[in-house]
């Protein structure tokens, strides 16, 4: 645990030391196999390809287990199994059976909550107390909303006959991984689709162990097969010609590539991609509230959030103010072990990623931007990025243009609401937008000229199944949560 920097006990004038305690979260309940196979057909089976991979606990280096990588062969056997499953179980289970198997597996989630939190942020880097509040009762909660659509899928659709599309490949990334899973999942078995699911290669571990949940659920074999591998697995599973639909979420570029690959196939397919989210705070915005949204908007998971509020867009008569507050408050974050329970910003997903991030960090220094980093001592080994902003922004910096995916905000400054608006969407992105103030005829205005699918007012980041999520340009298309959700895992023709 690195040294973290308290609160300035003498800026508060308390003449006390604020430092925390250490408050490791306990990992002896959590069972990590040395390796790890495919689960392909209800049984877990070992790689035809014979390949496996690494993966790494990126807050220590350590490794935590050999990985099965999927090839072809094995793409091959998993889709056989699904289809298998969908022609002879799935598609004859009714909705109210396959609601059964749904919130068996919510409660399971559950139960077993603190194991899979314990997991995940042992796997991917975020802080124990984003995997125990945000990933884990979010995962469960996906997986209610949709046991509650399987029976009444008629309903959702007044007038149609909802059909299954088929077998579903979904390939996911590492940032949210079992909520990602849960997302994907849940609508397509509520619907009475089949499943192959591969998960990123840098935290593979809780979709497996999520494997394990749907043999405890008793959900019949093949219904849901699990391959992990890196992007040849993801390439080969898309292209596979007996998938009927491809749901994709991850970086813009390679959700170009599957479109491509798809194109003319005939298969459905949605794309979940990236994002570059303008958060817009008016000179009228409670600002303490808006300083808590900025930094939960750009802190929260180490910024490795599509819709991450990475762009601040600040009216420039409470600019001055603002950031020195926002940097104020910046200097209490904790950043370290992501098992600490007091820790707010953990490890870089991966080394890989980190790279990407300090080069565009430095870019932002190289094109003039001014760069502000709070002080605060990081672990020896490991992964780190301190929570950074950069002042001075122009649109054309790299910094204001491309997703970083890390702990990085650019701030720009705007006079009027049309130049918010104008600045908001000069990007390819278009996923989600902030929108600090106090009138709610500016946020209706607002929120009807902002070109983003998700807009939060006067909050980010907030989560709900029950509401849709996706985006427009270069974010994707096709829409997860709520009833759009089931509108891409159901033929309505
Ligand atoms: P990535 O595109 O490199 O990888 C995502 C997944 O795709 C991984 O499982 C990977 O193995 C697989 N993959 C890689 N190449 C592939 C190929 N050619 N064909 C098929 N699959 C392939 O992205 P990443 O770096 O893992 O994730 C970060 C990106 O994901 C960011 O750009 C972020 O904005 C985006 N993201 C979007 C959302 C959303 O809901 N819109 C959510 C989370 C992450």
């Amino acid at each position: 645990m690195a040294d973290q920097t308290p609160v300035s006990a003498a800026s508060l004038g308390l003449g006390l030391d604020l430092a925390y305690a250490p408050a490791p979260e306990a990992t002896d309940h959590v069972r990590i196999r040395e390796h790890y196979g495919l689960l392909i057909g209800g049984k877990w089976v070992e790689p035809a390809s014979g390949k496996g991979f690494k993966t790494v606990n990126p807050a220590t280096e350590v490794v935590l287990a050999e990985v099965a990588e999927a090839g072809e062969e094995d793409v091959d056997l998993a889709v056989k199994a699904a289809r298998a499953a969908y022609d002879k179980v799935w598609s004859k289970t009714s909705g109210a059976q396959r609601a059964k198997y749904l919130f068996r597996i919510a409660r399971i989630l559950q139960e077993r909550a603190r194991e899979f939190a314990v997991l995940e942020t042992i796997d991917g880097g975020k802080p124990i107390k984003e995997s125990r509040d945000v990933d884990l009762p979010l995962a469960a909660a996906h997986f209610f909303y949709y046991a509650g659509w399987a029976d009444k899928l008629d309903y959702a659709f007044p007038g149609r006959q909802p059909q299954p599309l088929g077998v579903a490949a979904q390939v996911i990334p590492w940032n949210f991984p079992l909520l990602m899973a849960a997302w994907k999942l849940a609508p397509a078995l509520a619907a009475g689709n089949t499943v192959v699911l591969k998960p990123a290669e840098t935290t593979p571990l809780t979709a497996l162990l999520l494997g394990e949940v749907l043999e405890q659920a008793e959900l019949p074999p093949g219904v849901v097969n699990i391959l992990t591998g890196a992007g040849a697995t993801g390439a080969a599973l898309v292209a596979h010609p007996d998938v009927d639909k491809v749901a994709f979420t991850g970086s813009t570029e390679v959700g170009k590539a599957i479109q491509r690959t798809l194109a003319g196939s005939g298969k459905r397919l949605t794309l979940e991609l990236g994002g570059k989210a303008a958060n817009i705070v008016f000179d009228d915005a409670p600002i303490d509230q808006a300083v808590e949204g900025i930094v939960n908007g750009i802190y929260f998971n180490q910024g490795h959030v599509c819709c991450a509020g990475s762009r601040l867009l600040v009216q420039e008569s409470i600019a001055e103010p603002l950031i020195a507050k926002l940097k104020r408050r910046m200097a209490t974050l904790r950043v370290g072990d992501p098992l600490d329970k007091n820790t707010d910003v953990g490890a870089i997903n991966s080394r890989q990623q980190l790279a990407r991030i300090e080069e565009l960090v430095a870019s932002g220094e190289a094109e003039g931007a001014e760069l502000y980093q709070p002080p605060c001592d990081l672990p020896a080994r490991g992964f780190w990025f301190r929570p950074t902003v950069f002042t001075g922004v122009a649109q054309s910096y790299r910094i204001a243009q491309e997703e970083i995916f890390g702990p990085v905000l650019s701030v720009l400054t705007f006079r009027t609401p049309a130049e918010a608006v104008e600045k908001a969407n000069n990007t390819p992105y278009g996923l989600s937008a902030g929108v600090w103030t106090d009138k709610g005829s500016r946020i209706l205005d607002l929120a009807n000229r902002l070109r983003a699918g998700v807009i939060w007012a006067n909050t980010f980041n907030r989560f709900d199944p029950t509401s849709p999520f996706g985006g427009y340009k270069e974010s994707g298309f096709g829409r997860e949560g709520g009833l759009h959700g089931l509108t891409a895992y159901v033929d309505l023709s």
